[in-house]
């Protein structure tokens, strides 16, 4: 695959090096359930080509950004969020360090179900 960082712990799950749950798989985005889940319902959406944080997107990313934004409700709905406005999900999406990212390959947080939570 172009675009595989061999150092990136999320390139290596796209790649299927690490095992992981898959929630969704298409041609460019990639999503599978946290490991340390905060919520009832916690998975990541990846792009599947390694880029590193928001802070590397630009124009010729627009679609791609785009097709995660629109798949999110999807996915989150097909992972058992309740339906809005009662229930909802909350997306997440840390850059950087000062912005608590800590695994270097840009990935959504999709966080839903009933609360208490076990962060935020
Ligand atoms: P960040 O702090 O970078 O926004 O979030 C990284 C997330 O990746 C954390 O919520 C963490 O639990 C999750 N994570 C770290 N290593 C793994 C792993 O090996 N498998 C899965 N499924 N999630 C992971
Ligand atoms: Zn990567």
């Amino acid at each position: 695959m172009s675009h595989h960082d061999p150092n990136c712990l999320f390139c290596k799950i796209v790649a299927g090096q690490i095992p992981s749950r898959k929630v969704y798989e298409d041609d460019d985005v990639f999503a599978f359930h946290d490991i340390h889940p905060w919520a009832p319902v916690h998975f990541l959406m990846v792009p599947k080509r390694h880029i590193a944080s928001m802070a590397q997107i630009g124009e010729a990313d627009q679609a791609l950004m785009g097709r995660m934004m629109v798949l999110a409700p999807r996915l989150a709905q097909q992972e058992g969020c309740n339906p809005y406005p009662e229930g909802g999900f909350r997306m997440v999406c840390n850059t950087g360090t000062e912005g608590g990212q800590e695994v270097h390959h840009l990935h959504w947080h999709v966080m839903g179900g009933p609360r208490p939570w076990l962060r935020g």
